[in-house]
């Protein structure tokens, strides 16, 4: 049971996050804060939270639970803003996408690694942003993953795991610089794909023809495009190791799909999409 959630950045995860632990009756009070009161007045309304401020370090006092959800880009300045002011017996996490940057952030705001800040990050969210967006559901039955750094304390990571465990998620543990290259691939490549693809097409003088036939399979590939831009930048400029050895990677295959079409190579593009499609029918079916 948490007696006090602060949460930083009331939007679609820690929105998601306060409404699953108050179903799960395993939070006592939910205190918000961020930028903008009129966000905050309507996560008080929606019942997401209890009270508000716009001031961050009144935020943590009293808190035991303190949840970082602002996008990766904000992480430092908030960190070094409620580093003085946070609670000796509060533990500290973060619903950061990228694991290595708040990591670093977070030692450049303390000067040190706390041991009771435990990284982490949810599987699970939608193209959709601010606290409207949220529900309780959002993590049900999906993966949290914690990063613990070697300074972490046991009991700091037992209670945010338990806290994941409550909102209905499965949680597990891999060193960060993992996380950032397995989400690299996962995640932030088809994501910058979308956008990409996308602004290809928006670009082209025929593309209100182009948008006019676009059926299914234009929108299951580019449903990420719709995502809060910021958020996505900030996400690319956090993780740039991992993202441009992804991004190498897809480029050189992608230039030797070029290479198949321009040489009438029907056999390499049939290898190459049966390859993809079992790989997808037996990864993506078991989930
Ligand atoms: P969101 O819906 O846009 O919410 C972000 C919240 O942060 C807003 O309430 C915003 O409120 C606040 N905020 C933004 N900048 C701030 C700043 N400088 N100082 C204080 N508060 C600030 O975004 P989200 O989707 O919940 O994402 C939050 C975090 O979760 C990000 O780090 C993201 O990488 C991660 N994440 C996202 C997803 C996803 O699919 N969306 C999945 C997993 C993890 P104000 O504008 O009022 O300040």
């Amino acid at each position: 049971m948490i007696k006090q959630l602060t949460i930083i950045g009331v939007g679609l995860i820690g929105g998601s996050l306060a409404r699953a632990l108050r179903e799960a009756g395993a939070v006592g009070e939910v205190v918000g804060t961020g930028r903008h009161v009129a966000h905050l007045q309507q996560a008080q309304k929606l019942g997401v939270i209890d009270r508000y401020t716009t001031d961050l370090a009144a935020a943590v006092q009293g808190a035991d639970m303190v949840l970082l959800a602002v996008p990766v880009g904000a992480m430092e300045v908030v960190l070094r803003t409620i580093a003085p002011q946070l609670p000796a017996e509060a533990v500290l996490t973060d619903a950061g996408s990228t694991k290595g940057s708040v990591i670093e952030a977070v030692r450049r705001a303390f000067g040190e690694l706390p041991a009771n800040f435990v990284p982490g990050h949810p599987i699970a969210g939608t193209e959709n942003s601010g606290v409207e967006a949220s529900f309780a559901d959002l993590y049900r039955d999906r993966r949290v993953i914690l990063t613990p750094t070697e300074a972490c304390s046991a009991d700091a990571v037992t209670r945010v795991r338990e806290m994941w465990q409550a909102a209905g998620a499965e949680v597990t543990e891999m060193d960060a610089e993992h996380h950032d290259r397995v989400l690299a691939a996962t995640s932030h490549l088809p994501h910058l794909l979308a956008f990409a693809l996308v602004d290809t097409l928006a670009k082209m003088d025929d593309k209100q023809e182009i948008f006019a036939y676009a059926a299914g399979g234009f929108r299951d590939f580019t449903r990420i495009a719709s995502s809060d831009p910021k958020m996505w930048r900030d996400i690319c400029m956090h993780n740039e190791p991992a993202l441009l050895a992804m991004l190498d990677c897809f480029e050189a295959d992608l230039k030797r799909l070029r290479e198949a079409i321009a040489h009438d190579d029907g056999d390499y593009l049939l290898e190459v999409f049966s390859h993809a499609k079992a790989a997808r029918d037996r990864f993506c079916d078991n989930e």
